[in-house]
């Protein structure tokens, strides 16, 4: 967990030690895990911002850190490699490229490439799929 991550969302750094509880399943997410999870952990490693962890029963996604990969993949990586497909876009929590590139650049604020790319608008992202 990073320092600016922190710092953005102080609540966020429970979550990678387990002692967030899940979030009730009617959550507003980002990206949201379904009850098809089988726990099988491939997509926590994906994650450029460690927005996902285990949570009581299955895996689960911190809103507050997915920016959805904007900044960092062409789609999402916790659907590129999950094995039952039950990280899915939720519909209740629809957010703009500009915010989620604005909440990647907070939340990396030493990724000089990410700046660099994000002021020359040739940051990866699902909106340009
Ligand atoms: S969509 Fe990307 S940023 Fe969001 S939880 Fe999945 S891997 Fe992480
Ligand atoms: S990859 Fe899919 S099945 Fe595996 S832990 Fe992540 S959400 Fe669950």
């Amino acid at each position: 967990m990073s320092r600016a991550a922190l710092e953005c969302y102080p609540e966020a750094h429970l979550a990678p030690y387990g002692r967030v509880p899940s979030p009730p399943r009617s959550a507003r997410l980002a990206t949201l895990i379904t009850d098809d999870c089988i726990n099988c952990g491939a997509c926590e490693p994906e994650c450029p911002n460690d927005a996902i962890y285990r949570g009581d029963d299955i895996y689960v996604i911190e809103p507050a850190l997915c920016t959805e990969c904007v900044g960092f993949n062409g789609r999402e990586a916790c659907q590129a490699v999950c094995p039952v497909a039950c990280c899915l876009p939720d519909p209740n929590r629809v957010e703009s490229e500009a915010l989620l590139l604005q909440r990647a650049l907070r939340l990396h604020p030493n990724d000089k490439e990410l700046r660099e790319r994000a002021a020359a608008g040739t940051f990866p992202s699902r909106f340009k799929k």
